[in-house]
């Protein structure tokens, strides 16, 4: 199974996220090796885009939630709420959230625990900035991504048919066009693989999926994909070019074939 996400950030508005999605569902139509597709819209937007999507094979997530499930927290929104409107799957600590908007591992913790409690697959964000990333960094980037980790799990026990994405993003890769060797990107995979059943004990293989992202786009997303160890990818600013995207999920469809 390969997951692709689109996370459209503050990109684009309701219209264009109707006309997107639509250019989604159209390079899906018909091919039977499918990905799994999620599509994270503005909060504004999910609504619309929820109808469009309806009885497709494509879920909707959301950038960003609470973690509280009610209360005075003006202008927030919790997990409660995304899930009413079809919300299936929600990015947590994404790198834009921590750095500009203070978000804490603590705040990483209770949003997933929340999220989980209601239903919703958490995609969890982690990854280093760029002083890990000087030669010998690795192991530097290792102790932040596993601090983060640590972080986010701390106190959770998953239940049977709950599942967490878990998205590597070196901060540096973000929107920067400048995306990690996919052996980079395979290593520190390798790495969080072999962490996540400490800080989770019980925890199945089949219940956690370890995504790239970072500059992922058409031209680069079939080296990435075409490795076991990345099962899938987090897009963002290709996500929002339709040709782009489609490129990249036709390598997902392409890898997924070549298995088959
Ligand atoms: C992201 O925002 O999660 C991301 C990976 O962005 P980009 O693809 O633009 O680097």
């Amino acid at each position: 199974m390969k997951t692709i996400i689109g996370n459209w950030k503050m990109n684009v508005g309701t219209r264009e996220s109707v006309a997107l999605v639509r250019g989604v569902l159209l390079a899906l139509r018909g091919k039977k090796m499918l990905p799994e597709v999620v599509v994270c819209p503005s909060f504004m937007a999910l609504g619309e885009v929820r109808k469009i999507i309806a009885h497709s094979h494509v879920f909707l997530g959301a950038q960003n939630v609470h973690f509280e499930d009610h209360g005075a927290f003006t202008g927030e929104i919790s997990s409660r709420m995304l899930s009413e409107v079809g919300v299936t799957h929600v990015l947590l600590g994404h790198s834009e959230r921590r750095n500009l908007f203070g978000e804490t591992d603590e705040m990483v913790n209770k949003k997933l625990i929340h999220a989980l409690a209601v239903g919703l697959v958490p995609i969890l964000c982690v990854g280093e900035g760029q002083e890990a990333r000087r030669p010998g960094g690795t192991e530097e980037a290792q102790k932040v991504v596993a601090g983060q980790l640590r972080g986010a799990f701390k106190g959770l026990h998953l239940r049977h048919k709950e599942r967490i994405l878990i998205a590597y993003e070196p901060v540096w890769a973000i929107g920067t066009g400048v995306a990690a060797k996919p052996a980079d990107a395979v290593s520190m995979h390798v790495f969080i693989r072999s962490l996540v059943p400490d800080l989770l004990p019980g925890i199945k293989s089949s219940q956690f999926s370890i995504l790239y992202g970072g500059s992922v786009d058409g031209a680069n997303a079939y080296d990435f994909l075409r490795e076991d160890e990345v099962d899938g990818l987090l897009v963002g600013g290709a996500s929002v070019k339709l040709s782009e995207f489609t490129k990249v999920l036709q390598s997902a469809m392409d890898v997924i074939e070549a298995r088959a």
